[in-house]
């Protein structure tokens, strides 16, 4: 079983806090070279530090996933920098919390422009960077058991994380020929950016009274399922779904 990276360039989206800069580092604690992509390249200061002392190259790129031109010169600047991207990390998300019967268009818009519209056009232009290299690669989306169940006053998250499985597996099929791996990484509540506010008000507590370990999940906690999905150990795995969320999918609450 190889769980390391070493040889390996890898690209992660959303990478200047949360989740992002969190896997940005554990791929490069298993030995990958990697290119942090956020829209404030300033944010990517710390990130990069950090893989830095992990002696592992690392290179800030900025990247808004809502513009084409802008995902495909953060490819070129990364494989200028680092080389051939093999590990592609679509972890850039965003969520708007508000009743259905309040969401607007713009919501809606904003949440599916950026968790599956934008992902779509990262993992479409991670998938042809690898196969102009012919090195093959594997594309991890990130995410949400939010894409598997439901929870209220989220629908555009909630829509947005299901097509994104359904993408997922879509392209799966269609890549495997090119050596090329696509899984999703399902995680539960984990405490970041996204969500630490929730969590602290009595709606949040409540919540995690129905997680079947009564609690909220670490971002290390993901990190054996990232680095089965992203190395060479997930060699057989293309088009699955890990979900790490303390039991909360088997709940019926
Ligand atoms: P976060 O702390 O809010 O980070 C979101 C990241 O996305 C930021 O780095 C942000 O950077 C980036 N981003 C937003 N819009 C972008 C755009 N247009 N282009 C490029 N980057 C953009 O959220 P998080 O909790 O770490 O979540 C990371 C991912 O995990 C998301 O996909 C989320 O849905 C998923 N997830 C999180 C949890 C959880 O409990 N935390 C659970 C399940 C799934 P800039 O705004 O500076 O660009």
């Amino acid at each position: 079983m190889n769980l390391t990276l070493h040889g390996h360039a890898a690209l992660v989206t959303g990478a200047n806090g949360g989740l992002g800069s969190h896997f940005a580092l554990t791929l490069a604690k298993a030995g990958a070279d990697v290119a942090v992509a956020a829209r404030r390249v300033d944010s990517l200061r710390d990130v990069d530090a950090q893989i830095r002392s992990a002696g592992r190259k690392a290179h800030a790129v900025a990247l808004d996933v809502t513009h084409r031109e802008s995902v495909v010169q953060a490819f070129v600047a990364a494989s200028d920098a680092l080389g051939p991207i093999t590990v592609v990390v679509n972890n850039a998300g965003i969520a708007v919390t508000k009743p259905l019967l309040e969401h607007t268009d713009d919501d809606w818009n904003r949440v599916v422009g950026v968790n599956l519209t934008g992902a779509w056009r990262v993992a479409q232009e991670a998938a042809r960077h690898m196969v102009e290299h012919e090195r093959g690669g594997s594309i991890v989306n990130i995410a949400s058991i939010l894409g598997l169940r439901v929870s209220a006053q989220v629908p555009s998250y909630v829509a947005s994380k299901a097509a994104l499985i359904q993408l997922t597996k879509a392209m799966a099929l269609e890549l495997a020929r090119h050596k090329i791996r696509v899984n999703a990484l399902a995680p539960g509540y984990i405490e970041t950016g996204i969500n630490r506010e929730f969590f602290a008000s009595d709606a949040g507590q409540a919540l995690i009274k129905r997680i079947p370990q009564r609690r909220i999940g670490h971002a290390d906690e993901l990190d054996a399922a990232l680095l089965l999905l992203a190395s060479d150990a997930g060699s057989y795995a293309t088009g699955s779904v890990i979900a790490i969320d303390g039991g909360q999918l088997v709940n019926t609450l």
